[in-house]
């Protein structure tokens, strides 16, 4: 690691990197949940509490973001329009992410 490091560096700061030998690697278990639906009634369950995705496949960060987007849109439209569509959809457009 610390070899790949120096190519990325400038001669000077690969020359100060303390290199030591690796006490400990370890990889995380991949693992996967979700919650169905993602909705009890009218709490909308966004990112991580409503699914956990393998760290491999870099999305999890993304599918929480464009779930708070879809619960937002949820919200502000059952508050100033009195329109609940968007919540009853919620779970359905979220799981199609996921
Ligand atoms: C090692 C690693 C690498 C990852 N790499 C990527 C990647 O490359 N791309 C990607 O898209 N995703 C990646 N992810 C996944 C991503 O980080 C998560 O899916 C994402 O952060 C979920 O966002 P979240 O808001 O749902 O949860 P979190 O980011 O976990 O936010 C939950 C927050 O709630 C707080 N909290 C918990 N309990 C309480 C409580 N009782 N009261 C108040 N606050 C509380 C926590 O402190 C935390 O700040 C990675 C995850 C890991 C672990």
């Amino acid at each position: 690691m610390c070899h790949e490091l120096a190519i990325r560096l400038s001669t000077q700061e690969a020359a100060s990197i303390t290199r030591g030998t690796a006490i400990e690697k370890c990889l995380a278990p991949p693992r996967s949940f979700m919650f169905e639906p993602m909705r009890q009634g009218q709490l909308l369950l966004c990112g991580d509490a409503a699914h956990i995705v393998p760290v491999s496949g870099a999305k999890g960060l993304n599918l929480a973001a464009s779930d708070v987007h879809y619960t937002a849109q949820a919200v502000i439209s059952w508050y100033e329009h009195g329109d609940g569509d968007g919540v009853a959809a919620y779970a359905g457009k979220g799981l199609a992410r996921v």
